[in-house]
């Protein structure tokens, strides 16, 4: 997992200076925990997964940022792993926070409004969990549950 994190964290970094500007300045923070155990995934799945997050994530920073990716043990209701995308963009508004996964919903111009929803289709497919935190301190924080073993893929 941590090695799919680090080349959607490079896609996501190089498209945002891909379209003519100039990249924003974008500070990423790896927290890579030791313990962070291996699982079974569709790692073309994942790595898109981890894409889309790490897109968003970028995008929500066009005058930079930090990104910070994390990766740890963990365990809900069974043993798995953790990942977190989060970033200091300027967080999402209460009445958003569920629309957002909804296909085709989007606040962007050149916006397809799938990408929530596409994260949300591979994690299921994983038997997995998503979710959302918005911290009063700023920004967003995307995490992905993804147990050991998923039944068959
Ligand atoms: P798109 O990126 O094409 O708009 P997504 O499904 O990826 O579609 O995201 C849907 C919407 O969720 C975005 O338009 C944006 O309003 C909001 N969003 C997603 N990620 C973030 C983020 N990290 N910070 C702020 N808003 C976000
Ligand atoms: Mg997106």
């Amino acid at each position: 997992v941590t090695q799919l994190l680090e080349e959607s964290v490079g896609g996501a970094l190089s498209d945002a200076g891909s379209h003519g500007q100039p990249p924003p300045p974008v500070r990423v923070e790896w927290v890579m925990e030791e313990d962070v155990p291996s699982v079974t995934v569709d790692e073309r799945l994942i790595r898109q997964a981890f894409l889309n997050l790490a897109l968003n994530a970028v995008q929500a920073m066009p005058q930079g940022g930090t990104l910070r990716v994390v990766a740890r043990k963990a365990w809900v209701e069974r043993p798995g792993v953790q990942v977190e995308i989060i970033d200091t963009g300027p967080g999402i508004p209460l009445e958003l926070r569920t629309r957002i996964f909804e296909p085709f919903f989007t606040t962007k111009a050149q916006g397809t409004g799938l990408g929530l929803a596409v994260v949300k289709r591979i994690v299921d497919s994983h038997m997995g969990a998503m979710g959302l935190d918005v911290p009063d301190t700023g920004g967003a924080v995307f995490w992905i549950f993804l147990p050991l073993e998923p039944p068959t893929l």
